[in-house]
């Protein structure tokens, strides 16, 4: 059996310590484990990294602390509008979802695209319709609300434009930074394959049919097992444009840069353009690499040697 290895993400942001009560900060941890424990007992059984990742962002998408699932943000009509994306590294098949508002899981649905259909991105009504032929659970727009969320939500509405979760907007009554977080994950398993999973509710007010890095093959979520395998988190836009995810499986295959070079030159990049997040890579040989140039990134990982990590802040 060869070495496997398990990072999450719970989303980059401008948290400071202190912002959470001690119980808050616990909750998250505990989350963050939770997640990293689901995903590391299949790869201790020989599972897959594939079956790895989906248990791991499903685990967050249920949670409401996340930005992803139920605790989505709202967009600019007061509706969740949810993407995902999962990619195996061992064949290169991907497959994601956009503007979904009714699919519990969407991590779950992007799958079946990957394995069930001959397609790499279905969005909206769509991906909802073949998420039933799937026998994806279907449940109705208001399983997704949150309360502080729409709180949120409805203190920035009026402000021009989306704000991205990690932004600062400290209103009359909430503190927007209190929850915000896409999740994702990347495993190696002990055969060796690579893959990377990716799922969020967007940006805080993003226009509707808004669609970010998240579910994009190459941008928010990579694998390959030739290199690394990518999830990413933070301003979307930016992540698109620099082609992030693939960029790093990029660096490592044509210019020999080791997964902690080729990541932190990735948010490089993001921060360069004016743009702020963070991601979760790690590499064929299980090396872990979690850069932000945020404040924050909920984050965790259980290493090769079995080590086990939970942060939040920097
Ligand atoms: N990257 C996500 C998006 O732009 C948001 C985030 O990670 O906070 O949709």
């Amino acid at each position: 059996m060869g070495n496997y290895a398990i990072a999450i993400h719970g989303g980059a942001g401008r948290l400071m310590a202190g912002v959470f009560t001690p119980e808050q900060e616990k909750a998250y941890h505990e989350k963050l484990s939770e997640a990293l424990q689901a995903g590391y007992i299949i790869l201790t059984n020989s599972g897959t990294a594939v079956d790895a990742v989906e248990a791991a962002v499903r685990i967050l998408e249920d949670s409401p602390l996340f930005n992803a699932g139920k605790g989505s943000v709202f967009n600019c009509e007061g509706q969740n509008e949810m993407d995902a994306s999962i990619m195996n590294g061992k064949n290169l098949k991907a497959g994601a979802i956009a503007a979904v508002h009714t699919i519990r899981n969407p991590v779950a649905c992007a799958r079946a695209v990957m394995e069930k259909s001959p397609h790499v991105l279905l969005a909206g009504h769509g991906a909802e319709k073949f998420a039933a032929e799937c026998g994806i659970e279907i449940v109705d727009p208001s399983y997704f609300y949150d309360e502080e969320r729409y709180q949120q939500w409805f203190a920035t509405k009026d402000m021009e434009g989306a704000s991205w979760a990690g932004d600062t907007y400290i209103t009359n009554q909430v503190n927007t930074e209190k929850k915000l977080g896409t999740v994702g994950c990347v495993a190696l398993d002990s055969t060796g394959n690579l893959a990377a999973a990716t799922s969020t509710g967007g940006v805080n007010n993003k226009k509707f049919g808004r669609v970010g890095d998240s579910p994009i093959i190459g941008a928010g979520c990579y694998a390959d097992n030739k290199t690394c395998a990518v999830s990413c988190t933070g301003e979307g836009e930016y992540f698109i444009r620099q082609s992030t995810a693939y960029d790093i499986a990029a660096l490592m295959e044509y210019k020999g840069f080791t997964v902690a070079q080729a990541a932190t030159e990735a948010i490089k990049k993001i921060a360069q353009l004016g743009g702020e997040g963070g991601l979760i890579a790690i590499d064929n040989q299980g090396n872990i690499s979690v850069p932000f140039n945020t404040s924050s990134m909920f984050r965790g990982w259980i290493n090769t040697q079995g080590e086990k990590f939970t942060g939040i802040f920097r």
